[in-house]
């Protein structure tokens, strides 16, 4: 098992487990967190079938009591509805201030069961155990929660750190292909963004680690260095005043078509992918990196796979929503641009023609 530390301002940390097979384990780790008996353990259907029972079975050994807390699942039910329901299920089973819930699952499970956590009896302690690769390498660490409202994704939500985060690479093993791959979206992001030798590791292995043939030692690394790459990030601007906005490659046009297209058509990942490729060009256009960076970027991301149907979809609205992205700035639009495969800077001056010719390439290329 490999063990990353998040070092956070005031002397918090969070520990990142990461290890292939480690689930009952779980409960002799948060033994040692000085953790109250009572735990409501969250999790969605799919999850609650295939990874559940030895999370709460290692937790019963360790001598906590559990409520297990069922959930549908999806982005549909991330919302204040569903986390008021789970409020009765906490208050029903008599939770109080030392009790802590466990999330077990993906991004949707994290950001709800962080949320609870985060607001119930003014805050009660969170653990996360990620079972996506979006959660393993992203969603689990930095402390974000939230949950959707009907006019905005994410827009209520807390800052709240886990106390730990119990990441067992196995559990990618039953994840649907389509998650792979937008999960894998992500660390292509991080390769670029940050760390060469990760998009070297990807361009090195992309089809076994999408077909899940990839040996426990390989994905073990693989994660654990996403999750250093997320967590240097996040202690160097734990509230994304600055830097961590780095992190957002992909996302000012990624966002735009996820919302152009009414958030059914792309997985998060998936649009992130196609707002790869525009950012790509536009740092081409602008003379920031080279064709033959921009293409080698390209090549990566089509053998992780590029989802269909952009085409289809008008210009003028992807423009629309590009401008209204929550991250613009003054009204200027926000991109993070590459200079080099594992470099990238924060650019602010991009004009929407460049936009409308980033647009214009991943519709003729995507
Ligand atoms: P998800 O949580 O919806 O999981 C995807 C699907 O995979 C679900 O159907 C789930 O039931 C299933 N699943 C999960 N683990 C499985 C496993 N091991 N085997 C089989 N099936 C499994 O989606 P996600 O991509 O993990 O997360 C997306 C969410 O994360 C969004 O709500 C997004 O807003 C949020 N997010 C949060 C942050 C953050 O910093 N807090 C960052 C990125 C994304």
């Amino acid at each position: 098992m490999r063990t990353v530390e998040l070092n956070l301002d005031r002397g918090r940390r969070c520990p990142i487990h990461v290890g292939h097979g480690i689930l009952d384990q779980f409960g002799s780790h948060c033994r040692q967190l000085e953790l109250g008996r009572k735990v409501a353990v969250i999790a969605d259907d799919a999850v609650a079938e295939t990874h559940l029972p030895p999370v709460v079975e290692s937790l019963r050994q360790a001598g906590f009591e559990v409520v297990e807390v069922p959930f549908s699942g999806g982005d549909g039910a991330k919302n204040l509805s569903t986390a008021e329901d789970i409020f009765g299920q906490l208050i029903s089973a008599e939770l109080d201030r030392g009790s802590w819930i466990a999330a077990v699952g993906g991004g949707v499970v994290g950001d709800l069961g962080g949320f609870v956590a985060a607001t119930f009896l003014r805050g009660i302690h969170v653990v996360q155990v990620p079972t996506t690769i979006a959660a393993q390498v992203d969603a689990s660490i930095g402390g974000k929660t939230g949950v959707n409202h009907a006019r905005g994704k994410n827009t209520i939500g807390a800052f709240h750190q886990p106390r730990m985060v119990f990441t067992d690479t196995a559990t990618l093993r039953t994840l649907p292909q389509r998650e792979r791959v937008a999960g894998m979206a992500e660390v292509v992001k991080h390769g670029l963004i940050v760390d060469v030798e990760l998009f070297q590791f990807v361009e090195a292995h992309v089809e076994e680690i999408i077909s899940m043939e990839i040996g426990a030692e390989d994905l073990d690394w693989l994660i654990a260095r996403n999750v250093e790459v997320k967590t240097a990030v996040v202690a160097a601007d734990e509230t994304e005043g600055g830097q961590r906005a780095i992190l957002n490659y992909g996302h000012t046009i990624g966002h735009a078509i996820e919302a152009a297209a009414g958030y059914v058509t792309y997985r998060h990942g998936e649009a992130v992918i196609l707002g790869m490729v525009a950012a790509g060009e536009i740092a081409r256009s602008t003379g920031r990196w080279s064709a033959e960076d921009r293409d080698r970027q390209d090549r990566l991301l089509r053998r992780l796979g590029i989802p269909a149907g952009v085409s289809e979809l008008p210009a003028d609205r992807i423009v629309e929503y590009t401008k209204a992205d929550k991250k613009r700035l003054d009204g200027q639009l926000r991109f993070v641009l590459a200079k080099g495969i594992g470099a990238v800077e924060i650019v602010d001056t991009i004009g929407e023609a460049d936009v409308r010719a980033a647009i214009s390439y991943i519709q003729d290329t995507c």
